[in-house]
C-alpha cells in the first residue's frame, strides 16, 4: 500500500498499484480542471484503494459516464472514476513515494499547441 494525500493533507488515501505507469490525459475537461494535462495512475478497482480520511472528499458528476473527486478543503483533484465499472484513475501526484514512468498520452486530439511532452 502506498500513501497518498492532497495538498492540505485532510484527504488521505492508501492505494495498491499493480503498475507504476502513468497515463497523461489531454482532454478538454482535464485541461479545464487542472490548467494542463492530468497525470493519472492506471485504473484501480474499489478493492485496490481506501480513503482513510474522507471528510473533505467531494464528488462532481463531470459527465454521464464519469465523476471526479476533489478535496473540498484545498481543491486538489483526486481522481476520475467511471460510473459503470467504478474503475478509478488517481491524480498520480497524490502519491509521493511511487516511482513514476510515463506510459501513454490520451486524447491527443484535444491537446493544445502551446505545450509539449516527450514520451
Ligand atoms: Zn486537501
Ligand atoms: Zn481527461
Amino acid at each position: 500500500m502506498i500513501k497518498g494525500s492532497c495538498l492540505c493533507g485532510k484527504t488521505q488515501v492508501n492505494a495498491d498499484f499493480m503498475k507504476n505507469q502513468i497515463i497523461v490525459c489531454h482532454c478538454s475537461m482535464c485541461l479545464k480542471q487542472a490548467a494542463g494535462p492530468i497525470f493519472y495512475s492506471y485504473g484501480l478497482s474499489l478493492d485496490d484503494y481506501r480513503f482513510t480520511e474522507t471528510s473533505e472528499v467531494a464528488i462532481f458528476a463531470s459527465s454521464e459516464n464519469a465523476e471526479r473527486g476533489f478535496c473540498q478543503s484545498c481543491g486538489t483533484f483526486l481522481f476520475m472514476r467511471y460510473k459503470k465499472d467504478t474503475s478509478t484513475y488517481f491524480n498520480i501526484e497524490l502519491f509521493d513515494e511511487i516511482d513514476k514512468s510515463l506510459a501513454k498520452e490520451i486524447h491527443l486530439k484535444d491537446k493544445k499547441g502551446y505545450y509539449s511532452l516527450t514520451t
